[in-house]
């Protein structure tokens, strides 16, 4: 038995993976990861995989990369963690000021959690409890993008939208309102992106207009809709949310746990749209893909609503107990002295052009219905029929051909349903993009090539993060 086989026999005898229909590994191998560095993941028999997603869109700078793993090294000898509730400590604090210099003005405060899903639970109940504070108790609902995907605790899914996630539990979720997205994959032929999504937003000030006496916020993925397959929009979107947000008084929370640190081509998002939100939703990158670690960041405004004497209590009483772990700090400071000393953003945009290039001519491949870029992330949306745009049945599960011959060729490449995508690390050079191109182009053409019948079982689920 190969050591790989090994690895798998004992994983599957004990565990239970996420995001996983365990059946699956009947017929599906394991791929047990022996050690990473740079791009490259290698398993147990030696065998490498060019990380093209970067390990679910956290890795930036590359496995085992040197300068984080010797600030993390230097950190674990000092200290590894300690409460922060009553106490604090130095990677904590630099990395507070660095967060607070580097995102838009305005931007003051910095509460950490130690997950995405977690970060996005205290905007939403900063948010409520911050009217509550101000005496406008009946701000209470949430408004959010039909497509969206904001974390998988049960206050996340509330406000998203991806259905194989959140049917299953929709009774036990909020009830919020759902505006049409500004999705440009959507959009009428012929319409530019900015266009769309400006006509777009005609539902959005539809539903502040008429309700947002009882609205405590609107959250967003700013420009790219991530774990919805990939969809992008124009920044003129957000400008005109945050003027309509002042306008109707209510905030305005940007998720950019996958798109910030550089993924759009700025270093966040909504410097594209010149805005600031009333909060900022960090995580994934924000460690280099080391450590689980989220930041919410909001401004003096918010945080003053709940300064007060103890017995009032107005307080915000959320802890998570790894809240602001050293190691996850200085893994993030790493990541911060990376970015600013290798000028990564300006450098990324060769690259970016490069991924554009690499893929143009998949644009005419008969089962492509798209091929969109915004920045560093790629997606090349695959359809059963081009002229019409009609969805290969999730059932067929085409992504999957494409994530298996992409393994044999040596890539990990996870597609979204039929929405095979980059989002490499920065780290990574034009011949391996030349290279993740070519794997998803032959990955397409077997996937498309044939018609696949399946046995179709009741429900409607678009694959979501699942190779499927
Ligand atoms: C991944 C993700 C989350 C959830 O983060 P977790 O760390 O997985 O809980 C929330 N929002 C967006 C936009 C994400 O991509």
């Amino acid at each position: 038995m190969s050591l790989n086989d090994s690895w798998m026999q004992r994983d599957l005898a004990v565990l239970w993976h996420p995001c996983t229909q365990m059946k699956d590994h009947e017929q599906l191998p394991l791929i047990p990861i022996r050690r990473g560095e740079g791009v490259w993941l290698e398993d147990f028999d030696g065998k490498r995989y060019l990380d093209a997603v970067s390990s679910w869109w956290v890795n930036v700078f590359g496995h085992a990369n040197p300068r984080i793993n010797q600030r993390i090294k230097d950190q674990v000898d000092q200290l590894e963690h300690v409460m922060l509730a009553g106490f604090s400590h130095q990677p904590v604090v630099e990395l507070s000021e660095r967060l607070v210099a580097l995102t838009p003005a305005g931007l003051e405060r910095v509460f950490y959690t130690d997950n995405g899903s977690t970060g996005i639970e205290v905007a939403l109940k900063m948010s409520f409890h911050y009217w509550r504070n101000s005496g406008r108790p009946e701000k209470q609902r949430f408004v959010t993008l039909s497509n969206s995907y904001h974390g998988e605790t049960v206050a996340a899914m509330s406000v998203g939208d991806v259905a194989l996630f959140t049917d299953t539990y929709k009774p036990l979720l909020l009830d919020t309102f759902k505006v049409p997205s500004p999705d440009c994959y959507l959009r009428p032929e012929g319409m530019g992106w900015e266009e769309h999504s400006r006509a777009m937003f005609a539902y959005m000030e539809r539903t502040l207009a008429e309700h947002h006496r009882e609205i405590a916020a609107v959250i967003v993925e700013p420009l790219i809709q991530g774990a919805g397959g990939m969809r992008m929009y124009h920044p003129v979107y957000l400008k005109l949310l945050r003027e309509a947000c002042d306008r109707y008084e209510v905030h305005l929370i940007h998720d950019e746990i996958a798109v910030g640190f550089g993924r759009t081509g700025t270093m966040f998002a909504c410097e594209q749209a010149g805005i600031t939100p009333d909060f900022l939703c960090l995580s994934k990158a924000l460690t280099g893909g080391y450590l689980p670690m989220a930041a919410v960041l909001t401004t003096d405004r918010l945080y003053q609503a709940f300064y007060d004497d103890y017995s009032t209590l107005r307080a915000f009483l959320h802890s998570h107990t790894y809240t602001g772990n050293p190691l996850a700090c200085a893994a993030a400071l790493a990541t911060l002295d990376i970015f600013a000393e290798d000028n990564v953003i300006e450098a990324n945009k060769a690259l970016a052009a490069r991924m554009a290039s690499a893929t143009a001519h998949l644009a005419e491949h008969p089962q492509v219905a798209e091929v969109r870029q915004t920045g560093m992330a790629l997606a090349i949306e695959m359809v059963q029929d081009k002229a019409s745009r009609t969805p290969y049945p999730w059932q067929e599960r085409r992504g999957l051909k494409v994530y298996q011959h992409a393994l044999e060729r040596g890539a990990l490449l996870r597609p979204l349903g039929s929405v095979v995508y980059f989002l490499p690390p920065y780290c990574i050079t034009g011949e391996q993009i030349d290279f993740l191109a070519e794997v998803a182009s032959e990955g397409i053409d077997i996937a498309t090539r044939e018609a696949v019948s399946v046995a179709v079982p009741a429900g409607r689920y678009p694959g979501f993060r699942d190779p499927g």
